[in-house]
């Protein structure tokens, strides 16, 4: 049944754990969150961004992804990850999706910081407009780490409690994406998560708080934040590394029986679903894994 965050982290909150957010690209990787929820029990969000979409026609993923959820027996939720701007979220509030993340803190080139008060101004105008429909929102404050970049803990890229307060109380979002010390996509290093700053904003304001760039983060660490108040993890790059690795060794395995063929003239074959039923499988360990990690496995 489709639900909002907002209810999700609710009760995320009472029963001290996350639900994980996990990104739909394409069929497969929808199909393999699914099936992982189903095992687990898990309520979850699944949620897809704006490049997504347009890769193919919009409706026909989301027309996908509302069957599967119609299927489903745990609550999910269908976000909108890293709106840029508010025509972005309109489209997706027209898609029926139950929540939105706008990210008000790049501009919307995803690159070029904006500064607090547009921020708070695209902020406040998205989230008026998913409100009127009873959609959940997703606020960003702060720098979150980005491909390609350093890895930092500076105190000047991290959230700040005071200032997480004010943005709530100027915008009204139901969540906040907080920079905690996490990086969006791999990264070379181990991340130094910012604990006393999640515990410093978690004491400050009651808003559920996110964390993005939740791949490549140690366990200890992931589940120290949720302790400390982290309601939704975002789980992308995990997804796409265990589709692809397994999408390599299932390509070398056909080069392999190819190879065979041609040396006894038999004949080849080209099975798609051959390679990505495995890549499917691969991913839904992967994705279970995460849920038992953030507590919410049999919380549905
Ligand atoms: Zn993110």
């Amino acid at each position: 049944m489709l639900v909002t965050s907002k209810e999700l982290v609710e009760k995320a909150k009472a029963g001290n754990y996350a639900v994980g957010a996990f990104n739909a690209i394409n069929m497969e990787s929808a199909q393999s969150i699914f099936a992982a929820a189903e095992e687990e029990k898990a309520p979850f969000i699944l949620q897809i961004t704006a490049t997504t979409l347009s890769y193919t026609a919009p409706d026909e993923l989301v027309a996908m992804i509302k069957a599967l959820i119609k299927r489903a027996s745990v609550p999910v939720a269908l976000h909108l990850d890293h709106g840029r701007d508010y025509q972005t979220v309109l489209k997706f509030l027209r898609f029926g999706f139950s929540s939105v993340m706008i990210d008000g803190s790049l501009q919307a080139d995803g690159k070029s910081p904006r500064t607090y008060e547009e921020n708070i101004e695209v902020t406040r105008k998205a989230a008026e407009a998913a409100h009127l429909l009873g959609v959940s929102v997703e606020g960003e404050i702060g720098r979150l780490g980005q491909i390609g970049l350093e890895i930092t803990a500076e105190d000047e890229a991290l959230t700040r409690p005071e200032e997480a307060e004010k943005f709530i109380k100027d915008t009204g979002v139901d969540l906040l994406a907080v920079s905690i010390g996490t990086h969006h996509g791999l990264f070379k290093g181990k991340p130094v998560i910012r604990h006393d700053r999640i515990k410093e904003i978690a004491e400050t304001i009651p808003t559920p708080l996110v964390m993005h760039g939740g791949t490549g983060v140690p366990d200890e660490d992931v589940q120290k934040a949720i302790s400390l108040g982290i309601r939704k993890v975002n789980i992308d790059t995990e997804i796409r590394v265990a589709f692809i690795e397994t999408m390599k060794e299932e390509i070398k395995k056909l080069e392999d029986e190819h190879k065979k063929a041609d040396e006894t003239e038999g004949i080849r074959k080209y099975d798609i679903r051959k390679i990505l039923k495995p890549c499917r499988e691969s991913a839904k360990k992967a994705i279970a894994v995460k849920m038992r990690l953030f507590g919410s496995s049999g919380k549905a």
